[in-house]
């Protein structure tokens, strides 16, 4: 099709002040254009060369003594540079540990016991599932009643549905920043006044957030929050989760195992909780897991999330302008929000019969997300996707739609 679309992708590439940190990334031999960032990210090169670095320096260099040199501050040092570079969170609030459903885990308990007499948790019906039923497990544990905001699915939870639902009553109000469906971006610093408001804590699940939009959890107020960093951190499968806990807040997590004391090496006869973040760790850090990480956290700390955010808009508005020219006349939707300040770094895409073109589309190199039962997501990772990229992928996407019946 010559409508200039790919001109305009090869202009944008050009054009791209973050271009570079692609070669940064190594290459997926078969894959003409990766659309699912937002799931799982693409591996930083560096991340392969200190993964053997590591085995052979640290592990078997310094062998049970690496844990004292440094292994064991790993959680608190990577969780602060995510902090600045990526959180908004200054030192000593965040720790990298376990995944992020314990994590979600660890917080929303340590919420609801720090407001004890207090009988409601507030969640709404499109958050993550994992979000959902372990916050449905924590009420049924502690004997709490859920108060469900029904969402809007194309859009997200809005801060007036938050103040009609909280009360004197609410411990804990919990959403996810980045709706991972939606692509809405929830205004987090209003909804954590109106919870504060109301004397509840808030706790934020920031996995569709970090490394994609800008997050200020110091600035909002938030109490707590947690998140994953295999998506657009590109920790890899499995990587730990992050979790974030404002200084001074005096929560008290489930899991107290030894490595989340102030002296863990004391090995006394009670659990003493270190000060601050470090009390959310339970047992013995994932260390390996964590080396990818630190050097994804180089190519963030080098580009800055501000620019990231704002090539993610970028993206996001190519691809909406040809989801409009290309695949609205083929019956698609978007369905997320269109202006800037609410939409995150991916786009929902719908149209009945989406789970027939998935196979082909994987078999010409095309690699979307498909949520049932009739959405597409396309998830733009900012520093390693071309706009070329998503000029291929959507053009594959309407080829094969214009062949598909609904
Ligand atoms: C990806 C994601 C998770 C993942 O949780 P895991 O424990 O890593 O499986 C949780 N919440 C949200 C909102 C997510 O997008």
């Amino acid at each position: 099709m010559t409508d200039g679309a790919r001109d305009r992708a090869d202009e944008l590439d050009r054009g791209d002040p973050l271009a570079g940190f692609r070669d940064e990334f190594l290459p997926s031999g078969d894959v003409l254009a990766y659309l699912d960032g937002n799931s799982l990210g693409r591996p930083p090169r560096a991340a392969a060369e200190r993964l053997a670095a590591f085995v052979a320096d640290e592990w078997a260099g310094r062998l049970i003594r690496g844990w004292t040199d440094g292994w064991l501050d790993w959680p608190q040092t990577l969780g602060d540079r995510l902090g600045r570079a990526v959180l908004g969170a200054a030192a000593g609030q965040v720790v990298v540990a376990d995944s992020t459903t314990v994590l979600l885990y660890k917080l929303a308990r340590a919420a609801v016991d720090a407001r004890p007499g207090r009988t409601r948790i507030v969640l709404d019906t499109d958050n993550f599932p994992t979000d959902r039923y372990v916050l449905a497990g924590v009420a049924a544990e502690r004997g709490l009643h859920l108060d469900w905001i029904e969402t809007d699915p194309a859009e997200g939870i809005r801060p007036e549905q938050v103040a009609a639902a909280v009360g004197p009553d609410t411990a804990l109000v919990s959403f996810s920043h980045v709706a991972y469906r939606s692509g809405w971006i929830a205004d987090a610093a209003a909804i954590t006044r109106i919870a504060h408001d109301a004397g509840a804590l808030t706790l934020w699940d920031l996995s569709h957030s970090g490394g994609s939009v800008e997050v200020a959890l110091d600035d909002w107020g938030a109490d707590l929050a947690a998140g994953c960093t295999y998506k657009y951190l590109n920790g890899g499968p499995g990587a730990p989760a992050y979790a974030y806990v404002r200084a001074g807040l005096d929560v008290r997590q489930p899991i107290r195992g030894w490595l989340g004391t102030a002296e863990p090496f004391a090995m006394g006869p009670e659990h003493v909780p270190a000060p601050g973040a470090r009390a959310l760790i339970s047992g013995t850090p994932p260390i390996l897991g964590m080396v990818p990480l630190a050097a994804s956290l180089d190519l963030i700390e080098r580009a800055g999330i501000a620019a990231i955010r704002a090539k993610s808009l970028r993206l996001t508005g190519y691809a909406l302008d040809l989801a409009d020219a290309w695949l609205a006349p083929l019956g698609v939707t978007v369905a997320g929000p269109r202006d800037d300040a609410r939409r995150g770094g991916h786009l929902m895409l719908r149209r009945p019969g989406f789970e027939r073109v998935l196979a082909p589309l994987y078999e010409r190199g095309v690699i979307p997300d498909y949520r049932r039962p009739d959405g597409i997501r396309v998830g733009l990772s900012p520093l390693s996707t071309s706009f070329r990229e998503v000029h291929d992928g959507l053009a594959a996407l309407r080829d094969l739609l214009a062949r598909t019946p609904a």
